[in-house]
């Protein structure tokens, strides 16, 4: 299926916003500090994108490297393939999740961050584990490489739909038992409580202007992809940034720019400009495959499809339910943050997170890209789309990808399956009109 304008549209390079342009200085500048710690004597610590203490770690003055946003800029400039291969000749699993083994062979070969200088040694690994059992594993591989201190915050998992006050009881007991005193130790810097309520306010204010920015989409048609642009806004936020200054004034620029277009009554930006009509409204679950990230994309935006909300895009933090870092409860609001992230939510709270994102954004219906090696979002997927098929009475389609192993991407499959998902909404469309 074909339609115009969107696919008449002359190939050009890729366009980008503004923001776009200042996030990817943002991540220069970020990786240039990083991989200058030996030099500048800064400490690095590493720790994952689900429940980062970004706060809690720039009280000790640690810069945050984070590996799976490594993978994922390895998987986008084509080099995490080779790297895949790399960890698996050594002995990992072709099941093991691919961000784990391209950060394995891009060690095993130099370890070179984008700038193409070597990642420094870091000298703590934090995880804040919430739900992914795999990050665990992880973390041991990076144990036995660097030999240096491990911290684990412990995140119970929310089996039965809630946050009880001694889930938030018992995780503030590891911050203050534990975590706090091993960075403090770590860094040699006294921790200020003071100090964390500073950035928390910062990371507040972020979040109010992100969640403005995901929100547009509600809007028809919405200024904004929620998914393939959308990973583009949740960058700096789910990264390095949360709690900074940098992160305030790019989440205010991205929702000025993000207004701009609403009001202007234009679609989304996509890397061949301007989306064209708007003709179905998606919300995905599960995240997106980055070796093929724009051929993906075009699959989309050439049928005027945006995805008005996605499930990965709450996978560093959820915040459209309301939840913001709060300074008033410094240890509490870690807890509560780390908790609610997507990976840490029982089926049953996906399933309820998606229906209401298919009713509020007025979408036409579900799509799930599930990922081969990423356990923590596909068990359990088809069952979800039963369930919110039949919920919600709205069609749901599945395709397979992965995330950075380019093996696992068929163009042709995935395409014929989109296409037949967008028969399917037409022809529930056309049922509908001949009912009324
Ligand atoms: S959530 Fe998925 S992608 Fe992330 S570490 Fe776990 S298995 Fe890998």
């Amino acid at each position: 299926m074909t339609t115009t304008p969107n696919s008449a549209r002359a190939a050009k390079d890729v366009e980008k916003d503004a923001s776009m342009r200042k996030q990817k200085a943002m991540m220069a500048a970020h990786y240039d500090r990083l991989t200058s710690a030996p030099e500048t004597g800064e400490k690095v610590c590493d720790t994952f994108v689900p429940g980062n203490l970004n706060e809690l770690i720039r009280c000790f003055d640690l810069v945050n490297n984070l590996p799976e946003v490594n993978a994922i800029q390895s998987g986008l400039r084509r080099l995490s393939g080779g790297y895949v291969m790399e960890a698996e000749k050594i002995g990992h699993s072709e099941d093991v999740c691919t961000y784990v083994k391209s950060d394995i062979g891009m060690m095993a070969k130099g370890n070179l961050a984008p700038n193409g200088k070597p990642f420094p040694v870091p000298d703590v690994l934090l995880l804040s584990y919430t739900g992914c059992f795999t990050f665990m594993k992880w973390f041991e591989l990076l144990r036995e490489q660097y030999k240096c201190e491990t911290i684990m915050l412990h995140t119970p998992y929310m089996g039965d739909g809630k946050i009880t006050p001694n889930m938030i009881e018992y995780m503030v007991k590891q911050l203050k038992d534990e975590v706090i005193p091993k960075l403090e130790k770590i860094s040699g810097v006294k921790f200020d409580i003071d100090r964390l309520r500073e950035y928390l306010k910062q990371s507040a204010k972020a979040e109010d202007d992100l969640v403005h920015v995901l929100q547009t989409a509600k809007n028809k048609p919405s200024p904004i992809d929620s998914y393939f642009g959308g990973i583009y806004y949740i960058g700096p936020i789910f990264g390095a940034f949360r709690g900074t200054d940098d992160a305030v004034d790019y989440y205010r620029f991205l929702r000025e720019e993000v207004d701009q277009r609403l009001a202007e009554g234009k679609g989304p930006v996509t890397p061949d400009g301007d989306m064209g009509s708007e003709r179905y409204r998606l919300v995905v679950e599960g995240p997106p495959n980055y070796t093929n990230f724009r051929q993906f994309w075009k699959m989309f935006y050439e049928e005027g499809a945006v995805v008005v909300a996605s499930s990965y895009t709450k996978v560093g933090g959820v915040y459209d339910f309301g939840f913001r870092h709060d300074p008033d409860k410094p240890l509490e609001t870690l807890a509560e943050y780390c908790l609610n992230v997507y990976t840490n939510r029982s089926l049953p709270m996906r399933i309820d997170m998606l229906l209401n994102y298919l009713d509020e954004y007025q979408a036409d219906g579900l799509l799930i890209n599930s990922i081969k090696s990423c356990n923590s979002f596909s068990a359990g997927q088809l069952l979800m789309m039963r369930e919110i098929e039949k919920r919600s009475g709205k069609p749901a389609a599945f395709v397979e990808s992965d995330l950075v192993d380019p093996r696992y991407f068929s163009a042709a499959n995935i395409k014929n399956r989109l296409e037949s998902y967008f028969q399917m909404i037409e022809q529930k469309r056309a049922n509908s009109r001949a009912v009324a």
